[in-house]
């Protein structure tokens, strides 16, 4: 078998997919994006197309090498990004070759359902009990929010009792059995951070996510060792080897993206190295239903599994939602707040493709905000 044709769809609301074709008319579909730089990481694909286009699709791991590391210039979230959609579609292929669940590749299920969340607030949390009740009532047992919108570096008494004000709502709307993380999305220094963990170390959410920016991780093993908060971070690291340090900080969580941290290839190896810290895998996906399949297909094979992001109804799904592109939801029907595991082979999403091509380039790009402080200083958003 020989891959002939790829090709790229940028859809709404903010994501790139890629159609990988063989001479034996098996496709294989995966998701390379950078949220907001979604053109440029199409170009990347197009360039590591050149490479794959008239190789055997099997050679998964082969090709992982070449599209990773042969062009000599490494990692960053768009290389990264363009070899985890391709690696996806590579996965699926190889999946459906078989007639099997990309799960069953990977060493066959360790469960049969996966525990998601749900996201409520949004960039700048409000309504929150709101949000939090209608994701009780669609089954959820478990949510996430944002810490707070924009914040000073070091956070004035009233932004630190507004973090907390929220996480206690949140605390109140869910009881004590149901589960809330809370991102910090990056947005906190060190010591924001260290201050605001502790006060909402009471409230028990299950974890506090980016408390640090990933530049900041030198100095993670302190904030780690400072509160009995369990530290997620991942999203912005590319690769297993941007995790070792992340690990050896103590962080309980890792959230690498299956988008943009080298696919299912690198993200099934980021696992097993958690594994040897004894921190758990709880994927990045904020995305769309290939990304999402593809951490499924991880989820079920992962004995040191968490629980799984999802993007159903998040606040950056504008025209178009996790469901916009496929055929059947069923891969995606979450009930008592868990995805349940099917024998679909490949990554076990079918793509509406005739939906995918009617939306290619049918928007402008997502782009993220800037922020500004009120002095007019550059914000994180
Ligand atoms: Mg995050």
């Amino acid at each position: 078998m020989k891959i002939t044709r790829i090709e790229t769809f940028q859809v709404p609301p903010r994501w790139l997919f890629c159609r990988v074709e063989t001479d034996e008319g098996l496709v294989g579909w995966g998701e390379p994006v950078v949220e907001g730089r979604a053109e440029v990481v199409r170009t990347a694909v197009e360039v590591l197309s050149e490479y794959l286009v008239g190789q055997d699709p099997a050679r998964i791991q082969d090709h992982w090498q070449v599209m990773t590391k042969g062009g000599f210039y490494r990692g960053g979230p768009v290389l990264s990004s363009a070899v985890a959609g391709l690696d996806q579609a590579l996965w699926d292929i190889a999946g459906k070759r078989h007639g099997v669940p990309v799960h069953t590749l990977l060493g066959g299920p360790v469960r049969d359902a996966v525990r998601v969340y749900a996201w409520v607030g949004g960039d700048e949390p409000a309504q929150l009990a709101e949000h939090i009740e209608a994701q009780v009532e669609a089954g959820f047992t478990a949510v996430k929010m944002n810490a707070s919108g924009r914040i000073s570096p070091l956070p004035t008494a009233a932004e630190t009792a507004a973090v907390v004000e929220r996480v206690s709502t949140a605390r109140d709307a869910l009881g004590w059995d149901r589960d809330v993380a809370i991102d910090f999305h990056g947005r906190f220094t060190p010591a924001g951070a260290r201050r605001v963990l502790e006060r909402i170390a009471p409230l028990h959410p299950l974890f506090a996510e980016e408390p640090l920016l990933p530049e900041h991780t030198h100095v993670l093993p302190r904030l780690v060792e400072a509160s009995t908060v369990p530290v997620a971070t991942g999203e912005r690291l590319y690769g297993r080897a941007e995790f070792l340090p992340a690990l050896q900080s103590g962080i309980a969580v890792a959230q690498p993206d299956l988008s943009h941290a080298g696919g299912i290839s690198e993200v099934h190896r980021i696992a097993s190295l958690a594994d040897t810290f004894g921190a758990q895998l709880a994927p990045h996906c904020p995305l769309g239903p290939i990304s999402l399949a593809s951490s499924l297909q991880v989820a079920f094979s992962t004995p040191n599994f968490l629980i799984q992001e999802q993007s159903l109804g998040i606040h950056y799904n504008k025209d178009a939602d996790l469901l916009s592109y496929v055929m059947d939801p069923a891969p995606f029907r979450f009930t008592g707040g868990q995805a349940h595991r099917t024998e679909l082979p490949g990554l076990g999403v079918l793509v509406d493709e005739e939906a995918v091509r009617a939306a290619d380039a049918s928007t402008a790009a997502w782009r993220n905000p800037v922020w500004r402080h009120p002095d007019g200083g550059f914000a994180e958003w």
